[in-house]
């Protein structure tokens, strides 16, 4: 406000409604609202004797609200008022003043872009321009999301946000640009360049089931040096979209579940709502000034949406093969497992980022992945022994007792007891954020 008066050689009059807090003031305007405009009027009867030489301009309605007579009383866009009960009361309180809306000529937009462009004024966060931001996972929640927000927002005020980490399944990569297609809505791909691999090289740390800094490099630090640059650059304000969603009932543990919520809190049974508490709290304070985190899944829609179903069957876009990886493998007569895993509900990974490798993934992760992609699960293996063998560290994804325990060792122990013994059991590893981001 300052720069704005400032930049119009205007002198900037701030008016104190404390004094008018107690006033019960009589008129159909909301309190707070009728509150402003009599110490307005106030201040404007103190300010100027004739008042018949006085106009009240009021500002430009946004084009959503053009045609509805409506105006903003405040800065902040939630205090919207009916002209006419503005007028009225006005009048009342200064009979003679002239009052001016300025209603038709002037559209937000070139409002905003005046003052940024041509006037050189950073606009306060409250009034910058909001992209809606779907952190677009490869995952059926983010996918849905990202249509709903497409939907209520339009595409011109949307992206969809993926984070490559090189390691993603190729089937995934296919679902992505399907649903992009779908959405008509491009892929905003940004790329750190390092596999997770070459990370825990650069960072002589092996990724682990409690600490990933795979995760941190090339996802969470992409995405906030690209908010970052989007609020330098663009001048917009973010808001970021994610696609979790409840627990899934018929997903293995939900036992703990007690019941459906929908209030997005740290301490609550749900642990992907627990998650969402984490992601929400994350963005409020890492960013150099908060940004707004929307999980509609939990949040807005109904609580009993299919989005796979949605995806498959009204979109007609096939499902990552992650998602079916249990029954592929299944079709192979000699794959007992898989048809055991696919006996008891469970057609594939419930984690498919990074292509069933990830390093919090857990031990009933790594058993799954060992009945479903044998070759996959070797490739870890080999990764890890690599990794060992380079740093002459004895270090591990899995962790057991406290200690290192190799894939190898995990491997050789599952050939030992049944793999079996160790797929049905869950373990309370929490999957990272990447799923979600
Ligand atoms: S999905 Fe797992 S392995 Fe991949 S970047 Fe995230 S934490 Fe690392």
């Amino acid at each position: 406000m300052i720069d704005v008066a400032s930049k119009l050689d205007v002198e900037l009059v701030n008016v104190d409604i404390s004094n008018n807090f107690e006033k019960n003031i009589d008129t159909i305007i909301e309190d707070n609202i009728a509150l402003k405009l009599t110490s307005l009027a106030e201040q404007v009867s103190k300010m100027y004797g004739d008042l018949s030489k006085v106009t009240i301009h009021f500002p430009a309605t946004p084009l959503c609200l053009k045609g509805q007579n409506k105006i903003c009383v405040e800065s902040i866009e939630n205090e919207w008022a009916d002209t006419y009960e503005v007028r009225v009361l006005i009048e009342k309180l200064l009979p003679q003043i002239n009052v001016v809306f300025s209603l038709e000529d002037l559209a937000e937009e070139n409002i905003k872009e005046t003052i940024q462009e041509e006037w050189e004024l950073e606009l306060p966060r409250s009034e910058r321009k909001r992209v809606h931001i779907a952190m677009f996972s490869g995952g059926a929640g983010s996918a849905y999301v990202s249509y709903y927000m497409v939907q209520a927002y339009g595409k011109e005020n949307c992206k969809l946000f993926f984070t490559n980490t090189l390691w993603e399944d190729e089937d995934n990569l296919r679902f992505m640009d399907e649903v992009s297609e779908y959405i008509g809505l491009e892929i905003t791909e940004i790329l750190d360049g390092r596999t997770p691999e070459e990370v825990f090289y650069d960072m002589r740390y092996l990724g682990n089931s409690r600490l990933a800094k795979c995760s941190e490099e090339l996802k969470v630090r992409q995405t906030l040096i690209y908010l970052e640059e989007l609020r330098d650059n663009e001048k917009v304000e973010p808001i970021l979209y994610f696609g979790i969603a409840p627990h899934e009932k018929h997903r293995r543990d939900d036992s703990h579940v007690k019941r459906r919520e929908n209030n997005i809190e740290e301490n609550s049974a749900d642990m992907n709502i627990r998650k969402a508490a984490g992601i929400r709290s994350f963005y409020a304070h890492f960013p150099i000034e908060p940004i707004e985190t929307r999980f509609p899944l939990i949040e807005t829609l109904r609580e009993d949406i299919n989005a796979k179903g949605i995806i498959q069957y009204e979109w007609g876009i096939k499902l990552p093969r992650m998602y079916t990886a249990a029954i592929e493998a299944a079709k192979l007569e000699e794959n007992v497992l898989a048809q055991k895993l696919v006996a008891r509900g469970i057609n594939g990974f419930s984690h498919a980022n990074c292509g069933g490798r990830c390093v919090r993934g857990g031990f009933q992760h790594y058993a799954t992945l060992y009945a479903i992609w044998p070759d996959q699960y070797r490739e870890q293996e080999d990764m890890e022994r690599r990794f060992r063998e380079h740093f002459d560290k004895n270090v591990s994804i899995l962790k057991k007792n406290g200690g290192s325990y190799t894939l190898k060792q995990y491997r050789e122990d599952m050939e030992a007891d049944g793999v079996e013994k160790y797929l049905f059991q869950s373990d309370d590893t929490i999957p990272c954020v990447c799923s979600f981001s």
